[in-house]
C-alpha cells in the first residue's frame, strides 16, 4: 500500500502529493512523520490519498511512513475537497489550507489530552465489610471521610475523577483518597477530561411559541434540502429563534449544523441561548479559547458528542459529521473575512461546503451586505423576511441632533442637550442606556494649536490618538506609546490640543454630568484580558452598571431588555470614511446599535448626534428603511461601476525601502496589464473589462516603518472575471523583494 502525503510545510515548490510506503496501519485524513527532504528530517503530514499500485519511481527509492500522530483521522474526505477549493480560489498551498482544519497547537504536538485520577472500589474488595470495619463497637465511624468515600463509590461501577469526588463529598479530601488507595481499597486509573470553556449562566432553554412569521421562514427552509437562503429580519424580529429551530430539525434527523456569529467572545448571550436549549452537545469555538479548550472542543465535535457547533469565523471548519446546516449571522460583517493568509471569506467558504455535504445555507442579517441582497434578488438566495419585532414590538424612535445647532446655540459639549436630557430621565427611571463611538482612547488626534503640527507614529503615518487614562499617546496600528508632549516641536509652542473624541472621553463627560452613576466601558482597551467582554458584559445585565460605552464591540447583537436610550454620539467620521462602502457601513452600524434599545416592551429611542443631519443616508436608519437604503446605493454602485458590478483587486507592495515598493509596484501594474489583455484577447473579449490598474500609494504610506504602495486594479464583473484574477497571482515571486499580498475586495483599501 501507498500513502500520498501533503507535507506539513507551506512551500510552493512542495504543494504537491508525496508519495510514501504505507508501512503503518493508517487512513486517508491521518496525520503522519515521513523523513522528508536530504537530509530525511521527520516532518508532519497528512495522507489524502491510499492506493494500491506503486507509482512510477524513475529510479527514485520510496521512503516508509514512520509513525501516525494521533490514532484517528483529523481530516474526513469533505473536508479534503474543501482545503482543494480553498487552495484554488484563495491561491495558498494545501498545507495551509489544511491547517484550517485542526487546532493550530496539534502541529508539532503542542497540546495533548488532559488526563486527571479517578478511582473505584477495587475488584475484590468487600466494601461492605470495609465500612463496617470503620464503625467502633458503640456503632460510631471512625473515619468519616473514607466511609462517606466509599459508601458514594459503592453506588457506581465506573471511575470517578478524585476531584469530583472532593467536592461533592464535604468530608473527602485528596489525602483521604491516598489512604484509601494505600490500603488497596480504591484502584487508581487515569480518565481523560475536557478542557470547557467558561460560558455565561445558562438562559432557560424553554422554547417559545414561534410567531406567525417566524413560523413562515422556518416552514420554507424546512421545505427545502438544500440551497442558500437569505433571512433579513429586523433586529429583534426572532432570527435566532428560527435558526434553534432549523436545528432542533436537523438534531433530531441525527444532522449537526454549525452556527456563525462575527466574533462570539462579544456575544456570550447567544451561546448562552444555545446551550440553554441545547445543553452539552453544544460546543464553542472562538479566538479567545486557550489552546487546550479549542483542542478539546475540537476533538468533542471529531468524535461527535455535539450537534451544534457556535464559532466565530473559522467555526466554518469545524469538524461537525452530518452537517445538515451552516448559519451565518449578521452576514453583512467584516468578521467573517480573514484578513491573514488563506484570506478566505467565511460566507464563501460556508456556501462551498454546504454543497459539497449537500447541506443549507442560512445567512440571517437586518441589514444584508448590499452584495448579497443583490444576489438574493437575482434569486440565487431563496430571500425570507422578517418585519417585524416580537410581540409587535416598535423599532425604536430614531432622531438625528445637529450638533452644529447645539454649538450655535452655545453648548460645545460632546454631548447634545437632547441627549443629556433623555439620559436624565433613562437613569431615572431606573432603565439603561448605551453610548455608542467608533473610537477608542481619549481623543482621534493630537495636534498644536499655534501652526497645526499633528503628532505622528516614529513607525507609521497615522497620527497618534491620545490615552488619557495612561497619559500617554498610542499609536493604534503597532502599538507604539509616546509620552504626552509639552512642546510643539515644529513652532516650539505650548498649545497642545486634542482633536475629536473617543470613548474614554465620553467616560469622563458622563462622570462629570450624572457623577452618581455607574458606568462601565468596553473597548479594545478594557477587553485585553481572557473573559473581560463576558465579565463588563455581565456587569451591565446584572444592572450594576447603568450605562455602558463603547466602539463598535457593543453594536451587535447584545440583548439587554432594561436599555431603552441608545446615543451614537458621532456618526460623522463613519460617514466620510474614505471607501465605497462607507455608507453601507455607517447604516448597518447604526441600525444594529439602534437595535439595542428597547427589546422587552419598554419604548426605546436613539439619538445620532452630527454635523449633516440631512444625509440620506442618516435618514433611511432614521426610518428603518433597508430597502430604501438599498435602492439608493445599488443606484449609486452601478454609476460609479462599485462591487457588485465589478471586483477590486489590491496588491499591496511593503518594503523597508521605499524606492523598492515604488519601483516593483508599477513593474507589477505594467505586467499585470499585459498579462490581463493577452486573456481577454486570446478570448476576444473586450479589453474595457479592465477599468482600472493603478500604482500608487497607499493612503496609509508607511505602517511599522514600512513603506507601502498599492496596485489597484477594478475589473467589471463578468464570466471572464475568475480567470483575470487568477493572472493577478501568476508572477514570478522571485524577482520581487517587497511582501506582496494580493486582496480581492478586500474589507479596507488603507
Ligand atoms: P434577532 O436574532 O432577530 O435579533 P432574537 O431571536 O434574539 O431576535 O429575539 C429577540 C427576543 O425575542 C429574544 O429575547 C428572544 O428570546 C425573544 N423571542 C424570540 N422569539 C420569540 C417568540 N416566538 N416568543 C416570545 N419571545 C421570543
Ligand atoms: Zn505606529
Amino acid at each position: 500500500m501507498y500513502a500520498k502525503v501533503i507535507i506539513d510545510i507551506s512551500h510552493e515548490n512542495i504543494d504537491r502529493l508525496f508519495t510514501y510506503r504505507l508501512t503503518v496501519k493508517a487512513a486517508v485524513g491521518q496525520r503522519v512523520l515521513v523523513p522528508f527532504g536530504k537530509g530525511n528530517r521527520l516532518t508532519e503530514g497528512f495522507i489524502l490519498d491510499i492506493t494500491e499500485t506503486a507509482p512510477d519511481l524513475q529510479g527514485h527509492e520510496l521512503k516508509n511512513i514512520i509513525k501516525v500522530c494521533e490514532d484517528y483521522a483529523v481530516l474526513d474526505r469533505e473536508q479534503i475537497m474543501l482545503a482543494e477549493w480553498i487552495r484554488e480560489t484563495y491561491h495558498c498551498t494545501l498545507a495551509q489550507s489544511l491547517r484550517l482544519m485542526i487546532p493550530a497547537q496539534m502541529r508539532g504536538m503542542r497540546i495533548s489530552e488532559k488526563k486527571l485520577r479517578a478511582v473505584k472500589i477495587k475488584d475484590g474488595v468487600d466494601a461492605d465489610e470495609y465500612l463496617r470495619s470503620l464503625r467502633t463497637k458503640n456503632g460510631k465511624i471512625r473515619s468519616q471521610g473514607a466511609y462517606d468515600t466509599v459508601e458514594f463509590l459503592m453506588q457506581t461501577d465506573n471511575a470517578v475523577l478524585v476531584s469530583d469526588i472532593t467536592e461533592i463529598i464535604p468530608t473527602c479530601s485528596s489525602a483521604v483518597v491516598k489512604r484509601l488507595i494505600d490500603l488497596g481499597i480504591l484502584e487508581v486509573s487515569m480518565q481523560t477530561v475536557y478542557r470547557r470553556p467558561q460560558t455565561v449562566k445558562k438562559t432557560s432553554g424553554k422554547k417559545p411559541e414561534l410567531t406567525k412569521e417566524q413560523k413562515t421562514v422556518l416552514e420554507q427552509i424546512l421545505s427545502e434540502e438544500k440551497g442558500t437562503f437569505l433571512i433579513h429580519g429586523v433586529t429583534g424580529s426572532g432570527k435566532t429563534e428560527v435558526y434553534m429551530s432549523v436545528i432542533e430539525d436537523l438534531v433530531s434527523k441525527g444532522k449537526g449544523a454549525i452556527v456563525l456569529v462575527p466574533e462570539i467572545s462579544l456575544t456570550p448571550q447567544t451561546v448562552a441561548r444555545f446551550t440553554g436549549r441545547f445543553g452539552k452537545r453544544v460546543a464553542v469555538l472562538h479566538s479567545r479559547l486557550s489552546a487546550g479548550e479549542r483542542f478539546d472542543e475540537w476533538r468533542r465535535i471529531r468524535v461527535g458528542e455535539v450537534d451544534v457547533v457556535v464559532g466565530a469565523r473559522s467555526g466554518v471548519f469545524a469538524p461537525v459529521h452530518d452537517l445538515g446546516a451552516i448559519i451565518i449571522d449578521e452576514e453583512h460583517e467584516n468578521a467573517y473575512a480573514s484578513e491573514k493568509n488563506p484570506r478566505y471569506n467565511a460566507v464563501e467558504v460556508a456556501q462551498k461546503r454546504c454543497k459539497i455535504a449537500s447541506a443549507k445555507l442560512i445567512l440571517g442579517s437586518a441589514t444584508p451586505s448590499v452584495t448579497t441582497y443583490f444576489r438574493a434578488k437575482l434569486g440565487k438566495y431563496k430571500l425570507l423576511e422578517m418585519k417585524e419585532r416580537v410581540n409587535a414590538l416598535p423599532l425604536p424612535a430614531v432622531e438625528t441632533v445637529d450638533m452644529r445647532a447645539e454649538f450655535v446655540s452655545g453648548n460645545n459639549s460632546i454631548f447634545s442637550r437632547r441627549l443629556v436630557e433623555k439620559l436624565k430621565k433613562c437613569i431615572e427611571n431606573g432603565e439603561q442606556a448605551i453610548l455608542f463611538l467608533n473610537r477608542r482612547g481619549f481623543s482621534s488626534a493630537v495636534s498644536c494649536r499655534n501652526c497645526g503640527y499633528v503628532w505622528k507614529c516614529d513607525s507609521c503615518d497615522v497620527s497618534m490618538t491620545y490615552h488619557k487614562f495612561d497619559r500617554k499617546m498610542k499609536c493604534h496600528y503597532c502599538g507604539e506609546e509616546a509620552d504626552i508632549p509639552k512642546l510643539c516641536p515644529s513652532c516650539k509652542k505650548a498649545y497642545i490640543k486634542y482633536v475629536g473624541i473617543g470613548t474614554q472621553q465620553i467616560e469622563e463627560e458622563i462622570k462629570k454630568i450624572l457623577p452618581q452613576v455607574s458606568c462601565i466601558r468596553m473597548d479594545a482597551d478594557t477587553t485585553k484580558k481572557k473573559d473581560a467582554h463576558m465579565n463588563i458584559l455581565s456587569e451591565f445585565a446584572s444592572g450594576k452598571a447603568q450605562i455602558l460605552i463603547g466602539t463598535q464591540m457593543i453594536a451587535k447583537g447584545l440583548d439587554f431588555p432594561n436599555v431603552t436610550l441608545v446615543c451614537a454620539v458621532s456618526v460623522d467620521a463613519m460617514l466620510a470614511m474614505p471607501d465605497f462602502r462607507g455608507y453601507e457601513r455607517t447604516f448597518e452600524l447604526l441600525t444594529q446599535v439602534a437595535g439595542r434599545a428597547g427589546r422587552a416592551g419598554k419604548e426605546g429611542s436613539v439619538i445620532l448626534q452630527t454635523n449633516i443631519p440631512d444625509h440620506p443616508v442618516l435618514t433611511f436608519a432614521q426610518n428603518h428603511d433597508y430597502k430604501g437604503f438599498y435602492e439608493y446605493t445599488i443606484k449609486n454602485r452601478l454609476e460609479n461601476m462599485y462591487p457588485p458590478y465589478s471586483v477590486f483587486v489590491r496588491v499591496l507592495f511593503s518594503s523597508e525601502a521605499e524606492e523598492t515598493a515604488h519601483t516593483e509596484s508599477v513593474r507589477f501594474a505594467n505586467s499585470v496589464y499585459e498579462r490581463m489583455c493577452s486573456l481577454l484577447s486570446a478570448k476576444g473579449a473586450d479589453l474595457n473589462e479592465i477599468l482600472y490598474i493603478y500604482a500608487m500609494p497607499a493612503p496609509i504610506k508607511r505602517i511599522q516603518n514600512k513603506h507601502r504602495r498599492h496596485v489597484l486594479i477594478k475589473l467589471a464583473r463578468t464570466k471572464n472575471t475568475h480567470e483575470l484574477i487568477n493572472t493577478v497571482y501568476d508572477y514570478d515571486k522571485d524577482v520581487f523583494d517587497s511582501e506582496i499580498s494580493v486582496e480581492i475586495n478586500p474589507n479596507d483599501m488603507l
